[in-house]
């Protein structure tokens, strides 16, 4: 057993009343990413309805697997900066917090316009000033390249990008960015992380996360794993991912450079075949055969460095 274990990638904030019974609709993964097409009203409530606090499902999910510290954020839908630290002082004991700047549009499938970008850039930069220096959150979520940039040159997508990751220097706090799918629409380009290159080259001491490491997509993978060979700044999460990438990125970048996350939320913690999002990312380690100390890193050493967390 590690010495600690942290869940670096989970949803708090964005669950709904419509959230709280879906166990007769989300039994699998598959039903949660088809969720949105399956049942567009039931999706759009759970969007939009006024966000509520599910700390204690997270916290019982938590201690029926032995995972002593969450680092959370905010979900798809409304809520925003100051529920994460609500949530993060009721439970100071567990939860660490992160910044949310993904969701600057009010139309449920829509995306900003190319000429209100420069304006959200600059609110992205006030939401991270805010989140560290009054808020006392340790990083940037998962967010949506799409809300800022509409660029596919990996050059001009980095200086789409330059407002926000001077910020994030400035703080030296790590950012989240999403591989693969989402179960929301849009934004699928830039799941494969290629362009991230330039950013992680041009930034070399903002951490970034590649979250899901291409949620087990070969293309997805590789790409990843390339861009984390050329940037000692670049991280995984093992989120959705297979043993065998798991394994090779361990063997490839180090044990170091990967975080424990189950990417639990509101839909998430209703998944429960083959086996809860917990138990299926634990078994991941097994299944990817770590070693005692590979487990110590994923399992908490290399979010407690990315994070600086004081545990
Ligand atoms: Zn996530």
């Amino acid at each position: 057993m590690p010495k600690y274990l942290i869940e670096s990638h989970c949803h708090l904030i964005g669950a709904t009343a419509v959230s709280e019974n879906l166990g007769d609709k989300i039994k699998t993964l598959a039903d949660k990413v088809a969720f949105r097409s399956r049942y567009p009203e039931l999706y759009k409530q759970r969007i939009e309805l006024p966000p509520i606090d599910i700390s204690d499902a997270l916290i019982a999910d938590m201690d029926k697997h032995g995972v002593n510290y969450a680092i959370v954020q905010q979900d798809y839908g409304r809520g925003d900066n100051d529920m994460v630290a609500a949530a993060v002082a009721k439970r100071p004991d567990r939860f660490f917090g992160l910044i949310k700047i993904h969701r600057y549009t009010d139309s449920i499938n829509g995306m900003p316009e190319r000429e209100a970008m420069p304006k959200l850039r600059l609110r992205a930069v006030e939401d991270i000033r805010r989140g560290v220096e009054d808020l006392g959150l340790i990083g940037v979520s998962e967010f949506f390249a799409r809300v800022f940039t509409r660029e596919v040159n990996p050059d001009d997508i980095l200086e789409d990008f330059r407002p926000i990751f001077d910020a994030l220097n400035e703080y030296r706090i790590p950012i989240l960015i999403q591989t693969a799918w989402t179960q929301f629409p849009h934004s699928l380009w830039y799941g494969n992380p290629i362009w991230v290159d330039e950013l992680a080259g041009a930034y070399p001491n903002v951490p970034i996360v590649l979250t899901k490491m291409g949620r087990g997509f070969e293309s997805l993978f590789d790409s990843a794993l390339l861009v984390a060979m050329r940037n000692a700044n670049v991280y995984f999460d093992i989120v959705d991912t297979i043993p065998t990438h798991l394994r090779r990125a361990i063997d490839t970048i180090g044990s170091d450079r990967i975080l424990f996350g189950s990417d639990w939320c509101c839909m998430t913690r209703w998944v429960r075949e083959p086996a809860d999002c917990y138990q299926r990312h634990l078994n991941l380690l097994d299944q990817a055969g770590v070693t005692d100390e590979e487990r110590e890193d994923i399992a908490w050493r290399t979010a407690a460095k990315v994070y600086r967390l004081k545990l």
